[in-house]
């Protein structure tokens, strides 16, 4: 059963090769849903939407302009007529302790996870309301839950937070014109933010805090989001949902 047929959905930060997005936008086609890959490099985005097959489109957008955002969307909704979906997934992360956030780290990893989950949703919520129908997926973090994690600071942390703040206030104030929001929670997925830099050490420290005893894989959030985008999840708005193996239990 295909459960985006006729939908477009936008999703940022997909063109990374082993991501969490690219994964997602492989769902979400296989589902009949066309994509519109966003992400830095223009080349990279399209590479990558040209993988899903015919129909599909890459673009460059930084998503911390709002400006690039609100080209990008446009651009998208000129395409394809609509857009339906967003999932905000681009992000970054830095390793940092707390003292050693310098002013400018913390600007760099707000900026990307927050600053651009809102500038995007700014720039397709007026279209989806105007349709009275649109799913904003938002990727949060478990170090979002339970205050870092081995690979994000304390910055990121707050960052990943602020996005469920951000999430069930969009939910809240877009609900009356059909437009859900809801955040995803991802514990320890092996892509590159946390590829190539582990130890044995650090990886069973990892795998003896997730009683499921494995990495989740790109496919696992993937899933989640399908769910939260389709209509299978009409009434489900401003949640978090975890997809991290157990590892809050
Ligand atoms: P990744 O590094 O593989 O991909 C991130 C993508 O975001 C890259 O393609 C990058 O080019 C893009 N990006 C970075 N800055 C951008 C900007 N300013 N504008 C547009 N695109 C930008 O990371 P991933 O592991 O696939 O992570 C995807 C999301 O999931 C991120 O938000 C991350 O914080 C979150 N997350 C990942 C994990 C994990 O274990 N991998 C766990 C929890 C949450």
């Amino acid at each position: 059963m295909n459960l985006l047929d006729g939908k477009t959905a936008i999703i940022t930060g997909a063109a990374s090769p082993r991501g969490l997005g690219k994964a997602t936008a492989k769902l979400f086609a296989e589902h009949g849903a066309r994509i519109a890959i966003l992400d830095l490099d223009a080349a990279a985005a399209k590479a990558a939407a040209e993988e899903l097959g015919e129909g599909h489109i890459g673009l460059a957008c930084n998503v911390t302009d709002k400006a690039a955002c609100e080209a990008a969307a446009q651009e998208v909704i000129d395409t394809f007529g609509q857009v339906d979906i967003l999932v905000n997934n681009a992000g970054i992360t830095q390793p940092l302790k707390l003292m050693d956030i310098a002013p400018e780290n913390y600007d760099a990893v707000l900026d990307v996870n927050l600053r651009g989950t809102l500038y995007m949703s700014q720039s397709v919520i007026p279209h989806m309301r105007g349709r009275k129908t649109g799913s904003i997926v938002n990727i949060s973090s478990v170090s979002a839950q339970r205050g870092g994690g081995i690979f994000g600071g304390p910055h990121y942390s707050a960052a990943k937070a602020g996005v469920l703040g951000l999430t069930k206030a969009t939910a809240r104030e877009c609900a009356p014109d059909g437009v859900r929001a809801n955040a995803v929670c991802p514990g320890f997925i092996a892509t590159d933010i946390t590829g190539g830099k582990l130890t044995d050490e650090m990886m069973e420290q990892i795998l003896a805090g997730i009683p499921m005893a494995r990495a989740g894989e790109a496919s696992d959030v993937a899933g989640c989001c399908l769910f939260l985008a389709s209509d299978l999840a009409a009434y489900v708005t401003g949640s978090e949902v975890d997809v991290n193996g157990g590892s809050l239990i």
